[in-house]
C-alpha cells in the first residue's frame, strides 16, 4: 500500500480531521502534503457532502443536503517543482469504498453507498422538471458489484472511479471564474434551481486556514459544483483505475485536490446526485511534463487516456432522443442536452412497464454503467443523442418480445416523509 498523504477518519467531519480538507477552489489554501515527481501515494476521502445521508429508508436527508459544504475534497497535495504552464501527469493506480473492504459504518462508503435525486428547490437534477422531489436509493456493496433494496430486480458490476479532482486556479484564472459565472447569474438572478453558484461564505472550509483568512477563501473561493480548466467535477465514468490524466498547471506546487469518488456512475449523472456516493481511497502516482501546456497545446482543460479496467458489458437497449421539447412541441436547433433528456424519458417510460416507478428508473439510469452519446449534431433541426442500457444489469429479460413486459411489484425508492 503507498504512503498514505491525506487520512481521513470516517468517524469525523472533515473539519476535525488531523489535517481539514477543503471545499472552495481557492490558490491560497495551504498545501496539506508535499510529494515529489514520480512518487505514488494514498489519498483518503470523504464522501462528498461529508456523510450528510444515510443508510435509511427516508429521504429526507437528501431533501435537506446543506450544499454549502459541498464537495468535501482532500488536499491540496503540493507536488514540488511543478510550475505554471506544466501539465501535471495523474495516474489512477487504484482506488474504492473505505477499506478494509467490508469494513461497515454509518459513511457512505462503509460498505454501502447512495444515489440521490435532489429535490428541485435544493440543487435539482437534469429531469428536475419532471421528478421535482427528493428521493433515493441505498446500494449494498458485494466486491465490485451493488445491489439495491429501493430497486429489486437490480444488480451491476461498478465503473469506480472519482468524480472530482483538480489543480488550485492561479489567482487570475480564479477571478475570470467568477466575473463569466455571475455573468450567467445575473441573466435570471431568481431561477430555481439557480444557473450557477456564486462565492459563499457560509459552509467554508479552507484546509488549515482560519478566520479572516478562511472568510476570505469563502468570499472569493470557486465552488466545486462545475468542471473547469483545473478539471474539478467532470463525473467521466471512464476516470477508472489504470487512467492518466494531464492537468494544467496554474500554480506553484499544483496542489491537486479531489474526491468525490463513486463506486459506479452512468454517462451524464443525470440526478445531479446520479453516481453511487462514497468515501474511500484513491492511489495515485504522478510526474510533471515541464512546460507541457504549451507543447501539447493542452490549456484550458485536462485531457486523459481511460484505463482498461472496466466492467464487459457488451449487449443493450438503445434508447433515442432527438431535440424536440416534450411539453411543448417546441423544435430546438441542435440541442444536444434537450436529445439527451428525451433519450432518457424515452427509456424511463420503457422500465415502467415492468413495474418500476419513475423515481426508481431515474436513480437507476444515474447510477448504473449507462452510455451516453451524442449520435448527430448536423442534421437540422435536430441533435440525436442516445442512451446505452445494458441488458445484464437486470435479473428478468428486459427486451421486448411478444407477450409484453414481465410486470411485477418492484419495491420503491426512500422518499421523504
Ligand atoms: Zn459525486
Amino acid at each position: 500500500m503507498p504512503e498514505v498523504v491525506f487520512s481521513v477518519d470516517q468517524s469525523k467531519s472533515m473539519a476535525d480531521q488531523a489535517v481539514p480538507g477543503h471545499n472552495r477552489w481557492h490558490p491560497d489554501i495551504p498545501p496539506a502534503a508535499s510529494v515529489t515527481p514520480g512518487s505514488e501515494f494514498r489519498v483518503e476521502c470523504r464522501e462528498w457532502t461529508d456523510a450528510q445521508l444515510g443508510n435509511n429508508d427516508s429521504a429526507n436527508d437528501v431533501r435537506d443536503v446543506n450544499l454549502s459544504v459541498c464537495h468535501m475534497l482532500s488536499g491540496p497535495v503540493e507536488i514540488q517543482g511543478a510550475e505554471p504552464g506544466d501539465l501535471l501527469v495523474v495516474d489512477i493506480l487504484d482506488l474504492g469504498p473505505c477499506q478494509p473492504p467490508q469494513e461497515s459504518g454509518d459513511a457512505p462508503g462503509q460498505g454501502w453507498g447512495y444515489t440521490g435525486v435532489f429535490a428541485k428547490v435544493n440543487g435539482g437534477g437534469f429531469l428536475t422538471d419532471h421528478f421535482p422531489d427528493a428521493y433515493k436509493a441505498i446500494w449494498d456493496f458485494h466486491g465490485h458489484d451493488a445491489t439495491s433494496r429501493h430497486i429489486p430486480g437490480v444488480r451491476y458490476t461498478g465503473i469506480t472511479h472519482p468524480g472530482l479532482f483538480g489543480t488550485a486556479p492561479s489567482a487570475d484564472l480564479l477571478a475570470e471564474w467568477n466575473r463569466r459565472e455571475q455573468a450567467l447569474i445575473d441573466k435570471d438572478p431568481e431561477r430555481v434551481p439557480p444557473l450557477a453558484l456564486p462565492p459563499l461564505e457560509e459552509g467554508v472550509l479552507a484546509g488549515t486556514l482560519d478566520g479572516a483568512e478562511r472568510d476570505r477563501v469563502g468570499r472569493e473561493g470557486a465552488r466545486t459544483v462545475p468542471a473547469r480548466e483545473n478539471g474539478g467535477n467532470h463525473d467521466i465514468k471512464n476516470f477508472t483505475r489504470g487512467s492518466r490524466v494531464y492537468y494544467p498547471v496554474h500554480v506553484s506546487g499544483a496542489k491537486l485536490s479531489g474526491g468525490d469518488l463513486h463506486y459506479s456512475q452512468g454517462d451524464g449523472e443525470i440526478t445531479f446526485c446520479g453516481a453511487i456516493e462514497m468515501g474511500g481511497y484513491i492511489d495515485f502516482g504522478v510526474d510533471l511534463i515541464k512546460d507541457g501546456m504549451n507543447k501539447y497545446g493542452i490549456t484550458t482543460n485536462p485531457m486523459l487516456i481511460p484505463g482498461r479496467i472496466e466492467p464487459r458489458y457488451s449487449e443493450f437497449l438503445t434508447f433515442i432522443g432527438v431535440s424536440v421539447d416534450e411539453t411543448t412541441g417546441e423544435n430546438y436547433y441542435l440541442d444536444a442536452s434537450i436529445a439527451y433528456r428525451r433519450a432518457c424519458l424515452n427509456a424511463i417510460e420503457y422500465l415502467r412497464k415492468f413495474g418500476y416507478s419513475g423515481e426508481q428508473a431515474y436513480l437507476l439510469l444515474g447510477s448504473a454503467p449507462i452510455e451516453g452519446r451524442i449520435s448527430g449534431v448536423v442534421d437540422i433541426p435536430n441533435a440525436c443523442c442516445s442512451l446505452y442500457l445494458p441488458t445484464a444489469v437486470f435479473d428478468f429479460d428486459v427486451r421486448p418480445r411478444q407477450e409484453g413486459p414481465e410486470s411485477a411489484s418492484r419495491g420503491e425508492p426512500a422518499r421523504t416523509s
